[in-house]
């Protein structure tokens, strides 16, 4: 069978499980399968496929007929302006995390030397954008899992930012460490109750410590907040990722740990998505 007729045949079949980009998804998987570009798939349309190769794809488009994401298949996500290796174990970065990135290079771009803070890296892909577009800003990293202090130290080096960032593995309780001019976070914040709902690819392969909130989708916002209060320094910034329906309940939670607030910056489809405050 040649490529072509190989990624028609598969984008046919993720179009018939309601897979939406069944053809994006069946080109990407071969060029996967194949170690090529996408370029070189189109380029070489009509050439004939291996057995080997021609095993290797079909074995991707069946993981994906299993609602496994494209990221997980082929290992990498782009955010911002880096590609980020990714696996299982860490959320797969969101363009809507990027607003945490913008923000931070808005508001400091007059400022060249911070301390900064990311509780919870995951993959890297917000702190390490901010520290490749700041050269003097210094970075420490928390996450409770090993595995994703692993994968993000590998995105340090890819991204050649290892030399100013620290990488912690903690649970927020026992993170006690420095002072910082600047906080990030994506938290978990899907309530319990709502993470059935998410996508199948979302709640059947990502990391649910990522995403679980707790039974009203704040307790570990309530933490991170509380514990940002205390390692951050007098008029440093917080920057936190929420769900479209937590701005009240997280302005309130803000406001009683000493924080006044700056904005609220929607996403691209019109939702409350990160919330700037300053601690007093
Ligand atoms: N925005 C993500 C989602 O809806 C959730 C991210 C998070 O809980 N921090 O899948």
């Amino acid at each position: 069978m040649n490529i072509e007729t190989a990624i028609q045949k598969a984008s046919l079949d993720l179009k018939r499980n309601n897979i939406e980009t069944s053809l994006l998804d069946s080109e990407i998987l071969m060029s996967k399968a194949l170690k090529k570009d996408r370029k070189f798939i189109f380029l070489n349309s009509k050439k004939e496929l291996n057995d080997i190769q021609y095993q290797k794809f079909k074995k991707l488009i069946s993981s994906r007929l299993r609602s496994k994401p494209i990221a997980y298949l082929t290992g990498k996500k782009f955010f911002w302006k880096y590609e980020f290796k990714v696996n299982n174990k860490v959320l797969i970065p969101r363009p809507d995390t990027e607003l945490i990135v913008e923000q931070v290079l808005e508001i400091y771009k007059h400022k060249n030397i911070i301390n900064l803070l990311e509780i919870g890296v995951g993959s890297g892909c917000v702190i390490l954008s901010i520290l490749k577009e700041k050269k003097n800003f210094l970075g420490k990293g928390l996450d409770f899992s090993k595995d994703c202090i692993k994968l993000c130290k590998i995105n340090a080096d890819k991204l050649k930012v290892n030399h100013r960032i620290k990488l912690y593995k903690s649970n927020i309780d026992n993170f006690n460490l420095g002072k910082y001019d600047l906080i990030i976070s994506n938290p978990p914040y899907i309530k319990k109750l709502d993470l059935n709902n998410l996508d199948k690819d979302v709640i059947k392969y990502e990391p649910k410590l990522a995403l679980d909130g707790g039974l009203d989708g704040l307790s570990e916002i309530r933490k991170f907040i509380k514990k940002s209060s205390e390692l951050i320094k007098k008029r440093g910034k917080l920057f936190l990722e929420i769900a479209h329906d937590q701005k009240n309940g997280v302005k309130k939670i803000l406001i009683e740990n000493g924080f006044y607030i700056n904005k609220t910056v929607k996403d691209l489809a019109g939702n409350d998505r990160c919330i700037i405050s300053t601690k007093k």
